[in-house]
């Protein structure tokens, strides 16, 4: 279960928005708490990968990743989560996803229809890694 507001939904739909026809992605920084994860903030990055490759493909480099767990870390929050979008595309995540997961971690999918971002999903790996499962979202304030 992971719990969000509805304005870091807000602000993913409208990275994705920004992005589009390209994935976006980012991270998600707040909290482990009693089996679920609580978001604090949101934390944009941009798409690594080359410009022909960026539709359905999602990669962050690991100096951006670092750098956004630097200030996850100063201001006393863990990554709890990527977030990522899939234009013109189901909020399923990819086979592709699933190869470049972690367990423990949440994925959120959104799918940005012709521009216009759409359904927003949460989705957990399996700890055998076999497959994703959907996680539930819970509104917090
Ligand atoms: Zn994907």
């Amino acid at each position: 279960m992971i719990a969000l507001a509805e304005r870091h939904q807000d602000e993913m739909r409208a990275h994705g928005e920004r992005d589009y026809p390209f994935e976006c992605c980012g991270l998600m920084l707040g909290r482990f708490a009693d089996g679920h994860k609580q978001v604090i903030e949101t934390y944009p990055i941009s798409n690594a990968r080359e410009e022909e490759a960026k539709r359905n493909r999602f990669l962050i480099r690991p100096e951006e990743l670092m750098r956004g767990e630097k200030y996850a870390r100063e201001k006393a929050l863990d990554v709890v989560g990527f977030y990522h979008s899939h234009p013109d595309e189901r909020a399923v995540p990819s086979q592709y996803d699933l190869d470049h997961a972690w367990p423990t971690y949440s994925y959120i999918v959104m799918s940005v229809e012709q521009g216009r971002a759409a359904d927003l999903r949460s989705w957990e790996m399996e700890s055998d890694r076999s497959r994703f499962n959907e996680e539930e979202i819970v509104k917090q304030d």
